[in-house]
């Protein structure tokens, strides 16, 4: 094992350009459960017996957006609270000691941009928790949410009052982050920044 990893150590070291690949073990480490389980994610709810799909879908925004909106807005809060560990400050070292260097991560919670990372070298190929779009949608617009507070029954996680709303149209907002199902997570910035 110590071999492998000062090999690897050796290959990063003389390397000219690095690509990070980075999935939910990096947030993981932070404090943050990876949402494909359930249970632990969302202790609240695990006696409703839901699984990943039924509840990270683009219909629910529609048919259901107090509830959608508590789960959400509750992994909003729960990602705001973790912090960027050391490990992303030790990558950005390492990235800007090099001729060239991207991020390519499936994670939502923006920490490697929170850590320093410049926006436009990090591909967020599922996009982010903290950028809005409409649920529909009714055009391609996308707008900042990261100082949205959602208020929702700590023990339902149902939305106690109103829900964020499409800045243009007034029908439920969701992330815009493509969820377990989803044929409506408008993807062209991310395109855009997979194809660079
Ligand atoms: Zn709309």
């Amino acid at each position: 094992m110590d071999q492998l990893l000062s090999s690897a150590a050796e290959f990063i070291k003389t390397s000219d350009v690095l690509i990070i690949t980075a999935g939910a073990g990096l947030s993981v480490d932070g404090g943050i459960p990876d949402f494909v389980d359930v249970k632990k994610a969302l202790p609240e709810i695990s006696h409703l017996g839901l699984n990943v799909f039924e509840i990270s879908n683009d219909i629910i925004f529609m048919n259901d957006p107090r509830f959608a909106w508590g789960v959400y807005g509750k992994r909003m809060d729960d990602y705001r609270k973790a912090s960027p560990h050391e490990g992303y400050y030790i990558l950005l070292r390492w990235c800007l000691a090099k001729k060239d260097w991207w991020v390519y991560t499936s994670n939502i919670d923006q920490h490697f941009l929170r850590a320093g990372f410049p926006k436009e070298r990090v591909v967020e190929c599922h996009r982010s928790l903290y950028e809005f779009q409409c649920s529909v949608p009714c055009c391609d617009d996308v707008w900042d949410g990261r100082d949205v507070k959602v208020d929702y029954d700590e023990v339902t996680l149902v939305v106690n009052g109103d829900i964020p709303r499409c800045r243009h149209c007034g029908d439920a907002a969701r992330p815009c982050t493509v969820l377990a199902v989803d044929s409506r997570w408008l993807r062209a910035y991310t395109e855009e920044q997979e194809e660079l």
